[in-house]
């Protein structure tokens, strides 16, 4: 698809962030251009639209931003997953290991229904353990998770592998 290139074009690629070492993936340049957001949002909004997905599940933070347009184009519900201790009501947690100690990712109790067809949102996905914890959450709720979706994979780190076997669709890979 030749979207694909310009979106491509407008992630900034950052060294050294956070920390020394680390190419960071910057989608906020991506932001800045109405036509590629609108074109990364399309294409994912083209793939799922009429697969009876009834949830879009979202990362905080950065799957907040993808996943509600792509929710509202597709007539699913937005339902956030957030780092700990946001959510003011009852909750699900799962917790997932970093480089260097651990987090974890929060639910409302009742925003997901046994048998819900679900589309998991994130930016990026590097070790694959932030999605990991967020299927965990969807599949403790009953839910059928029906895809994972990411503007950006890091193939080399293997995350895909971690996804209970679930598909991983991915705009650009950076090598
Ligand atoms: P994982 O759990 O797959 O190792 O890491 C993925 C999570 O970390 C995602 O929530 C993603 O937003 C964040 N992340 C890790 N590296 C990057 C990066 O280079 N760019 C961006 N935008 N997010 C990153």
């Amino acid at each position: 698809d030749p979207r694909i290139d310009g979106i491509k074009t407008k992630i900034r690629v950052v060294p050294n962030f956070p920390k020394p070492g680390i190419m960071f993936q910057d989608i906020t340049t991506l932001l800045l251009d109405p036509k590629a957001f609108k074109d990364t949002v399309d294409l994912f909004v083209e793939r799922y639209k009429g697969k009876n997905i009834s949830v879009v599940a979202g990362i905080e933070a950065r799957g907040f931003i993808f996943g509600p347009p792509i929710a509202l184009a597709i007539g699913a519900k937005f339902v956030p997953l957030r780092k700990p201790k946001k959510l003011p009501g009852e909750v699900i947690s799962e917790e997932y290991t970093l480089e260097y100690g651990s987090d974890r990712l929060e639910m409302h109790v009742g925003a997901v229904n046994k048998g819900e067809r679900a589309l998991v949102v994130d930016d990026l996905i590097a070790t694959g353990g932030t999605l990991c914890a967020a299927m965990n959450l969807l599949e403790r709720a009953g839910s059928e998770i029906v895809e994972c979706a990411c503007l950006i994979e890091l193939p080399e780190l293997k995350g895909r592998d971690r996804l209970h076997g679930k598909p991983l669709y991915v705009l650009v890979e950076y090598h």
